[in-house]
């Protein structure tokens, strides 16, 4: 997943706390190989190369997460798309090429991610494409997933205390860190990335951040970031960051980037129709410098903001 999990325990836990860290860790490297669209053997390759052929069994974790994120692309609009591979591809390659797609490029790069061209068996837990085109790409909802299915093994072996993330843009807590009453959790400040905008006192919940801060280039005096809106093929440049907070880490990744997509207004409504998520959304600032964060579903006394610089 190109980036690095930890999960952080209490000097104060279980002898075997560590054990189950690593065991945790573990399942994350296997996770990675399986699901990886940079390996050509995992299994998600294999089945992106040949579901359009015929229909492709997948072993049923794997599976359960292929369908949960085609309905949360369904849910989202399509802002989120879990079968967008070929227009991730496309900006990768003309970025390398250090040029904008072509109309045409762009054209045929949406119908490829089209959600009607997946169909899925439950039965036998297999996929088929309708039509050559779709290809998953995990990006946007791996890094949650795999930290749920650490957080599960840690629970399972009874770890009360914990915090797992990936790469800082997903995590997920249980119980307390020492003294506090969860696990504080520091924003940085989408602006200056090396300063602290607010930390989150986070107890039992998930985080997921999406923003551009890192992942962008210049092209023709344009700035063009990481994340796409599958329906008009461009990159979206209406936030500069979005936090969510949801009950799994796996559901506030995919819809950290979908609110990115969507923007403030549809992010605040599908947040209100969701119990239970709460949304942290920097907008874009007019003037390049100001930032006027909107807060929804994130009860105050959990929120400690930092003395501004
Ligand atoms: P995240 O950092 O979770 O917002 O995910 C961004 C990554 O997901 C990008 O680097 C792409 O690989 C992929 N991606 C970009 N836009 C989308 C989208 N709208 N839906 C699903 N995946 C996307
Ligand atoms: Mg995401």
């Amino acid at each position: 997943m190109g980036t690095d999990f930890d999960v952080l325990l209490n000097p104060d836990g279980p002898s075997h706390q560590v054990g189950a860290a690593s065991e945790a860790l573990d399942e994350i490297v296997r996770l990675d190989e399986q699901y990886s669209v940079y390996r050509a053997e995992s299994e998600l390759s294999t089945l992106n190369r040949l579901a359009a052929e015929h229909r492709v069994e997948v072993e049923q974790q794997l599976f359960r997460l292929l369908r949960r994120g085609c309905a949360l692309a369904q849910q989202t609009e399509g802002a989120f798309n879990p079968i967008a591979g070929q227009l991730i591809e496309l900006w990768r390659r003309t970025r390398r090429e250090e040029r904008a797609p072509t109309e045409s490029e762009r054209r045929q790069a949406i119908e490829a991610a089209r959600l009607d061209r997946v169909e899925f068996d439950d039965a036998r837990s297999a996929v088929r494409f309708s039509a050559p085109g779709p290809r998953f790409d995990l990006g946007a909802i791996g890094k949650g997933y795999a930290v749920d299915r650490a957080a599960e093994i840690l629970v399972e072996q009874g770890v009360e205390n914990w915090l797992v993330h990936g790469g800082k843009s997903s995590a997920r807590v249980r119980g307390c860190h020492v003294e506090h009453d969860g696990w504080p959790i520091a924003l940085q400040n989408p602006l200056l990335p090396d300063r602290r905008f607010l930390t989150l006192i986070l107890r039992d919940m998930a985080m997921s951040t999406s923003g551009t801060a890192v992942q962008w280039y210049r092209h023709q005096g344009k700035r063009y970031g990481h994340i796409l809106d599958p329906r008009t093929g461009w990159p979206v440049e209406v936030m500069l960051s979005v936090s969510v907070i949801a009950p799994d880490a796996a559901l506030a990744d995919a819809l950290s980037t979908a609110f990115f997509v969507l923007g403030v207004e549809k992010a605040l409504s599908y947040c209100d129709n969701f119990e239970n998520v709460g949304v942290i959304l920097f907008p874009l600032p007019d003037d390049g410098r100001t930032l006027a964060p909107i807060i929804r579903g994130v009860p105050q006394d959990r929120l400690y903001f930092a003395d501004p610089a």
